[in-house]
């Protein structure tokens, strides 16, 4: 992996103010991944690579990590990212509206990624379910959203989308067969262990 690409990849999406994963937060998931030592990893939302580039060291010798995105623009700039740090066997981009993907996918994945439209959470946790391996993990990117979903703040036009997002806090908490933690790293972020 080439770090000083890795480097300059950061700073332009920084720039350009592409929604990365926050360093703490990527520090949490580096923990878990060393631990997890995943063979194959869902990822729904790419933007540009930078995450998915990331988590591709931590996969095992023949690991892969999916990911989901629907911007033409970001997928393109997401291979050259690939490309660049010479990770294109490990990172495969699927490319459209995760809500149409996710149905047709029939692999097993050690861990769930979900960093995309916060309005289709929920689903995407029940998606992220059917396909998860024994003792693998499910991690939701900016589930607090800047404190709305712990405030009780209702009006925000993004409404609806926190509505989802404590849909999806409820979902993990009461289902009996995960064990959830809720971390005010980056813009909060949920994990949650299949432990069945
Ligand atoms: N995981 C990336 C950041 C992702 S930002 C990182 O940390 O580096 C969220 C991305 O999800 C955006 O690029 C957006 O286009 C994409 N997205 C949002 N909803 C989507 C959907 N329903 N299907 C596919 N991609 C989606
Ligand atoms: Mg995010």
């Amino acid at each position: 992996m080439n770090k000083e690409e890795l480097k300059k990849i950061k700073e332009k999406a920084l720039e350009e103010h592409i929604p990365i994963i926050m360093d703490d937060t990527l520090e949490v998931v580096d923990g878990i991944l060393n631990e997890l030592k995943p063979k194959r990893i869902l990822e729904i939302g790419t933007a540009v690579g930078y995450s998915a580039i990331c988590f591709s060291e931590y996969l095992q010798e023949d690991g892969k990590i999916d990911t989901i995105e629907r911007d033409e623009e970001r997928i393109k700039e997401a291979k050259e990212n690939i490309k660049k740090v010479e990770v294109e066997e490990k990172i495969n981009i699927l490319e459209g509206d995760a809500v149409e993907i996710l149905p047709t996918l029939q692999g097993k994945y050690d861990m769930v990624f979900i960093d995309a439209a916060k309005g289709k959470y929920p689903f995407f946790l029940q998606q992220a379910l059917r396909m998860l391996n024994k003792n693998g993990v499910i991690l939701a990117d900016n589930i607090l959203y800047k404190g709305y979903v712990m405030s009780d703040y209702n009006k925000h036009k993004q409404r609806t989308a926190v509505r989802n997002l404590r849909e999806y806090i409820a979902e993990v908490t009461n289902n009996p067969n995960l064990e959830t933690q809720i971390l005010e790293v980056g813009d909060g972020l949920a994990i949650s262990k299949f432990i069945l």
